[in-house]
């Protein structure tokens, strides 16, 4: 039987009449590291933009205010602002000891815009090499010149964004629109744009491995059950491709050792193992896996608890003192008053004696409304009869975001019948539905000279 045959249209040309070869290779796997990663990484900078934007978190330098989603504290609430901070911080630390440097893969701002400014470094690149009819010289300078251009674009917007978490947005456009860099604020805006320019530029990911202190504290959180990217091939399979070295944007070798300080944990080489092996049929060599000896992420008969990490008691502990802190933190949000009032007497004279023998006590109030609504302050005396305010316009009213401080006198006339000397007595304040009550003492001429 003939194995060829004249080209239709064309007896010059013969073509194979063999049937093709079937080809077996695996279709692309279904779940891609990488592709999981853009996800994350596009979800991060909407969280990245909209956080100070929506006013959801804010440290307002300038106003003195933490904006928490939805509460406006104030620098002064302590607690709060306590309770935050270590509530944040144990879960960083949780988590490298969890999930080792997952944190720097998935979730750092850096990281993510160091790889965008990469990707679109070499696709403009590529761009420009096949559609732009010059010499290579010219190519290389337009598309230098166009990367350039985005990068400044991309900095002013991102600093811009760093600094909203510091500075109120409207403040900063007008600034930005005033090119101002005489004051503070623009100083601080136009040094961020810089950096974050040369970091596009230059730094990228060699922040990771020089400046960031997060890798080197991986070291000392990290343990024999921390997820980590770990190339094991004991049949000997590995085809030495080297896809895994080459798509690694840290420029090492997973295959030397699953504990050097430039990986990220971004399981890149993971998916290029994957992609090479399975064209042969073949699983892939570099996997997660629970510490160096430990099995594969999602295998192993292991219960609920051990397979979202929390495999020995220190693990326990760390979880219980998140919950700690997450408790204080709920507890001291949810005894949060909007409105402070705060009402002391004051000693600089314990008493000032009127010509008619009516003796006034000084007090000091001060209000401080850290809601966004205008809030009115009454005042009532308890266990004192006969006492008065006395020229005080017993309903204060503060805006919102405003403190008032003002003072007031009590006065008790002769008829009244306070004893002499100290008398206690409670002072009520009233914001609303919500009360306080105040322990004071109103001070009389201890012998009864009026
Ligand atoms: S070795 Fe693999 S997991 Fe580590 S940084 Fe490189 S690509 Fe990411
Ligand atoms: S991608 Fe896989 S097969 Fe290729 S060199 Fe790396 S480990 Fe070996």
């Amino acid at each position: 039987m003939p194995t060829t045959e004249a080209k239709p249209g064309n007896p010059n040309i013969t073509v194979s009449t063999k049937p093709l070869p079937v080809c077996d290779r695996k279709p692309p796997q279904s779940f891609s590291f990488h592709r999981f990663r853009k996800l994350i990484h596009l979800i991060c900078v909407a969280i990245f933009f909209a956080l100070p934007f929506l006013n959801l978190m804010r440290f307002d330098i300038p106003r003195q205010r933490f904006y928490f989603f939805g509460y406006e504290l104030w620098i002064s609430e302590f607690s709060i602002i306590f309770f935050s901070l270590m509530f944040l911080m144990f879960i960083v630390a949780a988590m490298a000891m969890l999930y080792g440097r997952v944190y720097c893969g998935y979730l750092c701002p850096q990281m993510i815009f160091s790889e965008a400014s990469i990707t679109l470094e070499s696709k403009l690149t590529r761009t420009v090499n096949k559609y732009v009819r010059w010499n290579a010289k010219r190519r290389t300078l337009l598309s230098r010149t166009l990367f350039y251009l985005i990068a400044v674009m991309a900095s002013v917007v991102l600093a811009f964004a760093f600094i909203s978490y510091f500075v109120e947005p409207r403040d900063l456009i007008h600034r930005l629109l005033r090119f101002d860099i005489k004051t503070a604020g623009g100083i601080a805006g136009a040094t961020t744009t810089l950096l974050t320019l040369l970091d596009f530029l230059f730094l990228r990911q060699r922040f990771c491995t020089t400046v960031c202190p997060y890798g080197y504290l991986q070291g000392m959180l990290g343990d024999g059950d921390t997820l980590i990217v770990h190339y094991r091939d004991e049949d000997r399979e590995c085809i030495e491709c080297k896809k895994c070295v080459r798509v690694c944007h840290m420029g090492i070798d997973i295959r030397t050792s699953p504990y050097q300080i430039e990986c990220i944990h971004c399981g890149e080489c993971i998916d290029a193992c994957v992609d090479v092996l399975s064209r042969l049929g073949k699983q892939g060599l570099i996997h997660y896996v629970w510490g160096e000896q430990g099995e594969k992420l999602g295998t192993g008969d292991k219960s609920w608890y051990q397979r979202i990490g929390l495999r020995n008691a220190k693990r326990v502990v760390v979880l219980l003192v998140i919950l700690f802190y997450g408790a204080g933190l709920f507890t001291a949000l949810s005894m949060r008053r909007a409105v402070l009032v705060r009402i002391a007497p004051d000693r600089t004279t314990m008493y000032r004696l009127g010509k008619d023998g009516t003796v006034y006590n000084r007090f000091r109030l001060q209000v401080a409304n850290r809601g966004r609504e205008q809030a009115i302050v009454q005042l009532s005396i308890e266990g004192l009869a006969g006492a008065t305010f006395m020229n005080f316009e017993n309903a204060v009213v503060v805006s919102g975001g405003q403190t008032l401080q003002t003072e007031f006198e009590i006065q008790a006339a002769p008829s009244a019948g306070v004893a002499p000397g100290v008398n206690y007595f409670r002072l009520i304040s009233r914001v609303g539905n919500e009360s306080d009550v105040f322990e004071e003492t109103f001070i009389t001429p201890s012998t009864d000279s009026r």
